[in-house]
């Protein structure tokens, strides 16, 4: 059975870019056949996997505005299991042409349908912000993964998204769920991170991954390099921490 998890949170800057890449290089690694849809238009998700965004036959775009078919979208990357359908800026745009068009929250669950049963996980890496492209991707969604950092003010905002996932349960999605919520950019020397741990759990409860994804320089170095940690440091603690996410996510099947 496949899934389609969306990584959502209108923050920008809280690691969904990173736990996207990382997730679906770390399911890969464990034999699991993966796609990334990359579906904000900064295109750092399809960067991130080494893609030249110049070299891009068909991106996400194309699939939501031109009705290009998504298998025609579909790139492989230098991971094994692990496919992407990228984005460019052109994608910048489409939040404003999706206004008038019909059906215009149902353009990725209608596409992904298509390539669905290719996958045992689909990966959308969302924008910073709660417009048309998060709506499409919710109601694409089987579930919702939900990244945040541990720093102050780590709970703002987020009475927001969580309005906007009952919104969508409500009128667009019924079967949506929390898949979980996942704490990142940790740094153990500080208390605040321990407070911030402490205070998520107490609202999520057992939503919360008991994998923390550490503060890793490593992790932060390898988009740059166009590679996920799994490849560009397979020993660092960064791909350690995402691929015990990996089981994680896995267990929960
Ligand atoms: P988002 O997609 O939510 O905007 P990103 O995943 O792009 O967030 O992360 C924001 C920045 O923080 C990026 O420069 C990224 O490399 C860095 N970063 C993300 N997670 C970590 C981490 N665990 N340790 C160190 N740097 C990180
Ligand atoms: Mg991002």
């Amino acid at each position: 059975m496949s899934k389609i998890i969306a990584v959502a949170n209108q923050k920008g800057g809280v690691g969904k870019t990173t736990t996207s890449v990382n997730l679906g290089a770390g399911l890969a690694s464990l034999g699991k056949r993966v796609l990334l849809v990359d579906i904000d238009p900064q295109g750092n998700t399809t960067s991130g996997v080494g893609i030249n965004k110049a070299d891009v036959p068909n991106c996400i775009y194309d699939v939501l505005i031109n009705e290009v078919d998504p298998n025609e979208a579909i790139t492989s990357t230098q991971v094994e299991g692990l496919d992407i359908i990228p984005a460019t800026i052109q994608l910048a745009g489409a939040e404003i042409e999706l206004v008038p068009t019909i059906s215009r929250e149902l353009r990725l669950k209608k596409s992904l349908q298509l390539v669905k049963n290719k996958y045992d996980y689909i990966l959308i890496d969302c924008p910073p912000s709660l417009g048309i492209l998060t709506l499409n991707s919710l109601t694409a969604a089987d579930s919702v993964i939900i990244p945040i950092q541990c720093e102050y003010y780590a709970l703002e905002g987020l009475s927001q998204l969580l309005n906007t996932v009952r919104l969508v349960q409500k009128h667009l999605n019924t079967s949506l769920q929390i898949e979980g919520v996942l704490l990142t950019m940790f740094d153990a020397r500080t208390n605040l991170g321990i407070q911030v741990i402490e205070e998520v759990k107490k609202y999520f409860q057992n939503k919360v991954y008991q994998t923390i994804i550490p503060r890793n320089v490593r992790l932060s170095e390898a988009p740059s390099h166009g590679q996920s940690i799994i490849t560009y440091d397979p020993r660092s603690r960064g791909a350690e921490v995402y691929i015990e996410l990996a089981k994680e996510v896995v267990s929960y099947e």
